[in-house]
């Protein structure tokens, strides 16, 4: 299956990639989390990327639609991928499609600006993996610490308050018009983001149609 998860920044969707990617035995790609990785290494992608991101504004078309080209011809996205982040403008939806790639669901989850702004505080991520936890709604078993490898958690620069109001701006004004767009295509399922992850989890699995 090949999926899009799709919705504000904040809204659950890295989360909820990563469970139905354990389901499915299926990948997850994050744009995010492949720039931030580069960024981390120094590459010259990464540098590029940096002064974007740290501002809550879209890196460029060309650079991410390189990233995802690069990374569906891996071999373990031969039997379906999540792709979680990507695309998050008309442009990149069109680049996909003109990749040849075909979508079977865009899986939307809603949630209000008012509440990713409370949530965003909480949020934490591992410099070591690219896992990310949530202080009350994904704890780690030992404070601070990844669950997966136990490098120490940090809150990224781009989850500062001010920048969190430029990012939901950059999304209502680029990505949102993407609802729209699948919607046409009859690809878009919408469910409502919940207080507690698990029911999230269960709205989700339930629209995909996953047991
Ligand atoms: P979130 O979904 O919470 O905003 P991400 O990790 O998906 O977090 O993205 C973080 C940042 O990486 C974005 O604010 C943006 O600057 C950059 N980015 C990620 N994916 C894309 C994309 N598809 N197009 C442009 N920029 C992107
Ligand atoms: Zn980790």
């Amino acid at each position: 299956m090949k999926i899009i998860f799709f919705g504000a920044p904040g809204a659950g969707k890295g989360t909820q990639a990563e469970i139905v990617s354990e389901k499915l035995s299926i990948p997850a790609i994050s744009t995010g989390a492949i720039i931030r990785e580069a960024i981390k290494n120094g590459t010259d992608m990464g540098k590029s990327a940096q002064s974007y991101i740290e501002k809550g504004a879209l890196v460029p078309d060309e650079v991410v639609i390189g990233i995802i080209k690069d990374r569906l011809s891996e071999k373990d996205c031969e039997n379906g991928f999540i792709l979680d982040g990507f695309p998050r403008t008309v442009p990149q939806a069109e680049a996909l499609t003109a990749m040849g790639v075909k979508i079977d669901v865009v899986l939307n989850i809603e949630v209000s600006d008012e509440r990713i702004v409370t949530r965003m505080s909480g949020r934490r991520t591992c410099p070591g993996c690219g896992a990310t936890y949530h202080t009350v709604y994904k704890p780690t078993e030992k404070e601070g610490i990844c669950d997966k490898c136990g490098a120490q958690l940090t809150i990224r620069k781009d989850d500062d308050p001010a920048v969190v109001k430029s990012r939901l701006e950059t999304y209502h004004n680029e990505t949102e018009p993407l609802k729209a767009y699948y919607d046409k295509l009859g690809l878009l399922k919408s469910v409502e983001g919940q207080e507690e992850l698990a029911d999230t989890t269960a709205l989700t699995l339930a629209a995909l149609g996953i047991k």
